[in-house]
Order: C-alpha cells, then sequence, then structure tokens
C-alpha cells in the first residue's frame, strides 16, 4: 500500500514545479507583489486572529489556490479589548464583529469546527462529518481556557458575588466590570492571579490588578481595599526586568505579592478561594476575585499527534520550530498565533509578526525554493499601570527589550502615549493585520 505522506509530498512537489512556471513567468515583477498561481489545497483551522489574517495574506498571494477555513464562531473578537471593557471604559460591543465580514473573497469558509485532524492522511474531519484533505495545514486554533479546572467555579457566577473572569468573552468581561466597579464602590479584599500554565496576555493578569488598584484610588476606598495578586511562582512576568519594573510598581502602590500561589477552587457562597501553594492548600477570603483558568491547546489539537511529547505535556502545544513555525515532524504543517509551542507568543501582537513567516515558507515552497523569514519571538504588552498610562512593553525570545520606537517611547516608562497605544492604535491595526495589511 503506498503511503499518503510519500503521495501528498509527491503531490506537494508537483505544486511547487508547476508554481515555479508561473513565478519564471511573473519574472521582473517586485517579489512582494508576485501572484503565486497554483492550485494547492491549503486548509486553516481557526478564523480568530491568525487565521483570518494568514487567509488574507495567502489569498492575495496565491493564484488558484483552494483555501479553505475552518471555525465555526460566528463572532470575531478583538481580544485585547477585554481588558478596557472590565475596566468600564468600553462597551461589549466594542470587541465584537462578524467572522465573514474580514474573510476574503474566493477563501472557502466552513462553519464548523475541527473534530479530528490527520497529519498522516492530510486530512481534517469537522464536527459535522465534512472531510478536508489538504496540500498545507495551517493551525491557528488559538487556545482553550479550562474553566472546568477551577474546581466550584462556573461562568454563570460572573458579575455576581464580587466574580470577575473577563478572559471568558466580551459579555463576561462587562460582567466583571460590574464586579469591579461594585468592588470599588464598597471596598474590601480583591484576589488576581494568573494560572501555572502558559497564557495569552501574561500582562493581562497585572494590567487588571493595576486598573483595580487605580480606580479604588480614585474613588477614594483606596484605604478600605486590599489588592492581592497571586503570583503562579516567583516571578510578576517571564521577562526579568519587566518583572523588576511591576514589582517595583506593586510596592510603591501597596499591592500585596503572594508568590507560588495557583487558584484551585472558589466556594461563591462562603466567598472563600482556594490557593494551591508549595505548603499546601491555602484559603483566603476574598469580596472580588478576579478568576483567569489554565489555558491548553483544544482537544482536537492535543488528540492530533501534532503537540510536543517532552513539553507542556498538560496543555498540548504544537511542536513548531520557533524561527520558522513549521512543524518538526510534518513539514506541510504550520501554526500561527497561541497554538504555537514556542517559548514566547501568545499575543496578537506576535501573530502579526508569525503570519508573514508562515506565508514566506508556504508560498517559497510551492514556489520551488525555501524561506527565509524567521520569527524572533516578538511580543509586545501595553501594560496598563492606570487609566490614561501604560508601558509598551516589547521583547524576544532572549528576553531583550525590543522597543518599535526607540528614544521616543521608553519602554519601562509609565507614559501617555503607550496607553494612546493601547486604547486607540492597536484596534485599528489589529483591524489592519486581519485584512492580511499589517
Ligand atoms: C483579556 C485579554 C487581553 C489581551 N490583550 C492583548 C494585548 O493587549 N495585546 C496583544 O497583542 N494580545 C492580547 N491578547 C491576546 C490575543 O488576543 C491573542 O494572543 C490572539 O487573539 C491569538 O490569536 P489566535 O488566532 O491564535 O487565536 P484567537 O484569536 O483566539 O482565534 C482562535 C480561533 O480558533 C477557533 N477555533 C477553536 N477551536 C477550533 C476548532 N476545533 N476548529 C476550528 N476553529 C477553532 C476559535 O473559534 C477562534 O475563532 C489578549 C487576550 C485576552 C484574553
Amino acid at each position: 500500500m503506498s503511503d499518503p505522506w510519500e503521495l501528498s509530498a509527491s503531490r506537494r512537489a508537483f505544486l511547487g514545479l508547476a508554481a515555479g512556471g508561473a513565478a519564471l513567468a511573473a519574472a521582473g515583477a517586485p517579489a512582494q507583489a508576485q501572484r503565486v498561481r497554483t492550485s494547492a489545497r491549503i486548509v486553516i483551522l481557526g478564523a480568530g486572529a491568525g487565521g483570518t489574517s494568514i487567509a488574507n495574506r495567502l489569498a492575495a498571494r496565491l493564484d488558484g489556490a483552494e483555501i479553505t477555513i475552518i471555525d465555526g464562531r460566528q463572532q470575531h473578537w478583538y481580544q485585547p479589548g477585554f481588558t478596557l471593557i472590565a475596566a468600564g471604559l468600553k462597551p461589549a460591543s466594542y470587541s465584537v464583529s462578524q467572522t465573514g465580514a474580514w474573510l476574503p473573497d474566493g477563501v472557502n469558509w466552513v462553519q464548523d469546527y475541527a473534530a479530528e485532524i490527520d497529519p498522516d492522511a492530510n486530512r481534517v474531519t469537522t464536527t459535522g462529518g465534512q472531510r478536508f484533505d489538504y496540500d498545507y495545514l495551517i493551525v491557528a486554533t488559538g487556545l482553550t481556557l479550562d474553566w472546568d479546572a477551577i474546581e466550584g467555579f462556573s461562568l454563570d457566577m460572573v458579575g455576581q458575588n464580587g466574580i470577575s473572569a473577563h478572559y471568558a468573552g466580551p459579555d463576561y468581561a462587562e460582567l466583571s466590570w460590574r464586579a469591579l466597579d461594585r468592588f470599588t464602590d464598597e471596598g474590601g479584599v480583591g484576589l488576581f492571579g494568573r494560572p501555572a500554565t502558559e497564557m495569552k496576555c501574561a500582562g493581562a493578569p497585572l494590567k487588571i490588578t493595576m486598573i483595580a488598584e487605580d480606580i479604588a484610588t480614585r474613588k477614594g476606598t483606596r484605604a478600605d481595599t486590599r489588592i492581592v495578586y497571586n503570583a503562579n511562582n516567583q516571578l510578576l512576568f517571564g521577562v526579568p526586568i519587566v518583572h523588576h519594573r511591576v514589582r517595583q510598581i506593586f510596592d510603591e502602590r501597596g499591592i500585596e505579592v503572594r508568590d507560588s500561589h495557583v487558584l484551585k477552587a472558589v466556594d461563591a457562597e462562603r466567598k472563600v478561594a482556594v490557593y494551591e501553594t508549595p505548603d499546601g492548600d491555602v484559603e483566603s477570603d476574598y469580596d472580588f476575585i478576579n478568576v483567569i483558568p489554565p489555558q491548553r491547546a483544544p482537544q482536537v489539537v492535543r488528540e492530533s499527534g501534532l503537540s510536543w511529547a517532552d513539553r507542556w505535556t498538560d496543555q498540548g502545544w504544537i511542536e513548531v520550530d520557533r524561527e520558522t513555525l513549521r512543524h518538526l515532524r510534518y513539514d506541510n504543517i504550520f501554526g500561527i498565533g497561541d497554538i504555537n509551542g514556542v517559548p514566547k507568543g501568545k499575543t496578537a501582537a506576535s501573530v502579526k509578526w508569525h503570519q508573514p513567516v508562515v506565508e514566506d515558507h508556504l508560498v517559497s515552497e510551492i514556489q520551488g525554493r525555501e524561506g527565509t523569514a524567521r520569527f524572533s519571538g516578538y511580543t509586545s504588552c501595553p501594560m496598563i499601570t492606570r487609566i490614561g498610562r501604560a508601558m509598551l512593553i516589547e521583547f524576544d525570545y532572549n528576553d531583550n527589550l525590543v522597543p518599535s520606537f526607540p528614544g521616543v517611547i521608553a519602554p519601562l516608562e509609565e507614559l501617555w502615549i503607550s496607553w494612546l497605544m493601547k486604547e486607540i492604535a492597536l484596534k485599528p491595526t489589529y483591524n489592519a493585520m486581519l485584512r492580511g495589511l499589517a
């Protein structure tokens, strides 16, 4: 029996040759503008930040490709907006648009979820039983928020009895604001923190903590308020220089820090949270709690054989090369966005730098040559420290700060201009990225 992988590899070699001819015919045109003729079948899983932007880029680059994007979610969520909604600065609608409005003509949007990925047979099957054979697969499913891992907690509690969970979506972010508004009116103990798994936007738990402190100060209730941040280890942020800076700000503002406290359970009736610590479980009373659960690859990805076998085994991130974002065992598969098993980069800002890399390697292969683009680990976090102030923190795999505006915007200073970046500039940039233009 023939090996499906070999069959597929030879089909891709053929596609490469065919495309090579077209590229030669177009010789002389600038590399960027060149449209490449191909009959490649490309399947993209997920139409969030990563899937939508790469669909637009590939539709603009490729002529004749059969591009299918699979995602059952009708709404597109601009997730960086959730923090602003949870701070009472924007309504839930600020983060909501329609998935279909961002997808280019000529791309087949399958409004269903991938239920099975078979990388040996080069096939994806949806929940509804539709099958899609591919020459190239781009995994952009984002991640799953594992709410069930927090004992006693359920999303229907959000907004009541001091419970907030702004990661859950725009409506939950708005409900979270109601809880925060009440807490900062009345005072009491507020518990914040982050999960021990990898997570998207690791700055977001810190931002909501500092926003809460700021709002209580503005309302005049700060003296009646205790703000406690529960770090999952000894660090507030994975980049040491940022950790020290945030620690300094927390100290100046009287935000308490408890190291190695990971939320395990919530008893909403008694308003008690349970944290796992190296010395055993610890119970803490609260008046307000911000719940951010452990984060993992969606189940379909964890069951696909695409995950790392020796890293993040409880989380299932896919085994891609950290620079090319190409799968290390299946070279016709790429990852974009939060799903990638790389040491940094679970932000929309990283997606912006993922997609030209994946585009380059995929289109280059179709043209019969090797791609050269590399992802540096670029991650950006506009760290809101107060309403109207933020630090524009940008870094790479080596924990180097890589400011976009050196000499103009100091990354570790609380600046109004950095706040404007988050509050005003980020969304249009994100939208341009979705269209494949940034
Ligand atoms: C509170 C919060 C604040 C944030 N702040 C910032 C910030 O300030 N700056 C920043 O850069 N980033 C921020 N982020 C992170 C950013 O939103 C994500 O990193 C980014 O959206 C990742 O893009 P993605 O395409 O990987 O995933 P997503 O945009 O989440 O999209 C994943 C898509 O995959 C779909 N999907 C899931 N499973 C399947 C399946 N089985 N089949 C098909 N489709 C599937 C989903 O429906 C979804 O549409 C924040 C996130 C949150 C939650």
